[in-house]
């Protein structure tokens, strides 16, 4: 939360409700956001103990704006700023959720402030993937996909059998490694002690993968205590007179081991295989380039898949993970699969007539 300065313009139009009031610049958007307004809050206050009766004040804006002339950063889709006002982000595709998350921050009573930000976040996610997701585990996989890139990424092995009847078969295990190159920002134990909310995302301390972990820790609390146990370490933290709930305390209400290098196979181990498949298709398109480029180099020049693949097999496995996931059965794979053999194909049909026309200048110079 960040303290309210000199004014912006508001959204043109205005709606209010029993609950609060939301502006949008079209009246078609500001009942859209009513209607989830008066759905939203209601379930909020039952789900989740100690909450407030505050009229909330919800702005959507093309561009997240604090005051005139400063804008959020673009990864940012919603903010609760002072005690009343929320600004969403008018492109967010997850905009009904993110508004639930925001409410949900707008929602929590005094006590609730000795909870660190990220899991404070964390608890945020999870209400919004309770009553606000259209598709939970979409939804949970997205946050877990971010957990597990804090944690250094994750790895696994493409299984990949062709079977060319005469011309031979293939059967190969190749090493997978996903990483994302985002910049790291606090470490998590350091960021599990911080309580300074939005500044410590613009000073870039922290980003969205610690939201993910935040809501990775909160689901395993959530699990073990429900929302009145995560509730009763925030008013412990208060009769206490402690600022912040202490990262002991967390660790041992989402029994996880202090020791952080081993929380990446903790949350991987767990996954179920509608999960696991739910990854595979986030990481559909670059699996598919990787594989694209094994058969180009491993099938013989003059050979050619039949279009309907049905001599290869090809299944991803993570490390941890029971489940093999057969990568064809997922479209996105089979489209873009198909694609790169498309255009390996052309450039290979490009490098023989350029090979036929002056073979030893020419066939070198095509990059491939
Ligand atoms: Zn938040």
């Amino acid at each position: 939360m960040l303290p309210l300065a000199c004014r912006v313009t508001p959204p043109a139009v205005a709606l209010r409700t029993d609950i609060g009031t939301v502006r949008a610049n079209d009246s078609a958007t500001a009942e859209r956001l009513a209607v989830w307004l008066e759905e939203l809050v209601p379930r909020i206050r039952a789900l989740v103990p100690g909450t407030n009766e505050l009229s909330p004040d919800v702005w959507l804006q093309t561009r997240i704006r604090l005051r005139p002339f400063e804008s959020v950063p673009d990864n940012v889709n919603g903010i609760t700023v002072g005690n009343d006002r929320i600004l969403l982000r008018e492109s967010d595709r997850e905009l009904r959720e993110t508004m639930c998350h925001e409410l949900v921050h707008h929602s929590l009573a005094p006590e609730w402030e000795t909870l660190p930000t990220i899991i404070e976040e964390g608890l945020c996610e999870a209400v919004s993937e309770r009553i606000a997701a259209r598709d939970r585990t979409r939804f949970r996989v997205s946050r877990l996909h971010g957990a597990l890139h804090a944690f250094g990424g994750f790895r696994g092995e493409l299984l990949i059998a062709i079977d060319a009847g005469e011309r031979g078969a293939i059967r190969e295990s190749i090493p997978f490694r996903a990483r994302d190159d985002q910049p790291a920002g606090a470490p998590i134990h350091d960021a599990l002690t911080l309580r300074g909310g939005m500044h410590d995302v613009f000073a870039g301390r922290l980003g969205t993968r610690h939201y993910a972990v935040g809501y990775w820790i909160v689901e395993r609390i959530l699990q073990r205590r429900g929302f009145e146990g995560l509730h009763d370490l925030a008013v412990r933290a208060v009769d206490e007179d402690r600022e912040t709930i202490p990262s002991d305390w967390i660790y041992d209400a989402a029994a996880l081991p202090p020791d952080s290098t081993t929380w990446s196979r903790l949350l991987v181990e767990r996954l179920t295989f509608a999960e696991v498949t739910e990854l595979a298709r986030t990481l559909a398109s670059s699996i598919a380039e990787r594989t694209a480029i094994y058969l180009d180099r491993n099938l013989p020049a003059d050979y050619r898949l039949t279009p309907d693949l049905s001599e290869i097999e090809i299944s991803l496995r993570l490390v941890d993970v029971s489940h093999h996931i057969d990568l064809l059965a997922i479209s996105e794979f089979r489209k873009v699969l198909a694609e790169q053999l498309e255009s390996f194909e052309r450039i290979e049909r490009r490098r023989a007539v350029l090979a036929m026309a002056k073979p030893r200048y020419l066939s070198t110079g095509v990059a491939r």
